[in-house]
């Protein structure tokens, strides 16, 4: 079942107020037209019946896939302690993330549905800025995103978007799973706490203890 509440929204724009229905938790097995829209990320879109203008709006949501098993938190900022609504998830082998934008939340989904784990996605997606820059394709500033695309035959897709351009990269799974073997415990995370899982948290695994880089 889908929770939400319905509250009045000030359009930013033209200052109007106008209802908007905002969802707390989304269940993916039993609303599937809710579900494509988190997919998606047209969960978050709104348009303003005053002015017209179309944006989306960010806002805390608990996704919930029962059938993959696992629950994705959309906000920015970490909340109150998750682990009572974690634990009990966790103990059922549950993947628990926080999502601190809305291109992450879109992004884990795809990611979680190809049953690939996320760790090894940020990981490759972390190598795969290394070799961007190290090959000279491009400078760390060029770089406007780094996306998982899709994994097939156990090859995974990444996407590096500079300025003008797009280049993907091929990485075998058996490469990164290698990797990942070899410092299995640099990559454990606290499952109940809806750790944040992306390429800051990636870097500060690489990052020397001091926390100067
Ligand atoms: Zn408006």
């Amino acid at each position: 079942m889908a929770e939400y509440r319905t509250i009045d929204y000030r359009c930013p724009y033209c200052g109007h107020t106008y209802s908007v229905r905002m969802y707390d938790v989304i269940d993916a097995d039993t609303e599937p037209d809710l579900k494509e829209r988190c997919r998606s990320g047209d969960i978050f879109h709104v348009s303003c019946p005053h002015c017209r203008r179309e944006y989306m709006i960010q806002y805390p949501l608990l996704y919930i896939d029962r059938g993959l098993r696992f629950a994705l938190l959309v906000s920015e900022k970490e909340t109150a302690p998750l682990s009572r609504l974690g634990r009990p998830l966790a103990e059922q082998g549950y993947r628990l993330r926080r999502c601190t934008s809305l291109q992450e939340f879109t992004e884990k989904i795809a990611v979680f549905e190809d049953d690939m784990d996320d760790i090894m996605v940020e990981l490759a997606k972390y190598d795969t800025f290394i070799e961007y820059v190290d090959n000279r394709k491009g400078t760390p500033e060029d770089i406007t995103s780094i996306e998982y695309q899709r994994t097939e035959n156990e090859v995974m897709k990444i996407n590096v978007r500079a300025d003008d351009k797009s280049m993907s990269f091929l990485i075998p799974v058996s490469m990164m799973q290698e990797e990942m073997d070899a410092s299995p415990d640099l990559y454990r995370v606290r499952e109940e706490d809806f750790p944040v899982v992306d390429s800051a948290w990636v870097i500060s695994l690489f990052a020397p203890e001091d926390g100067t880089a």
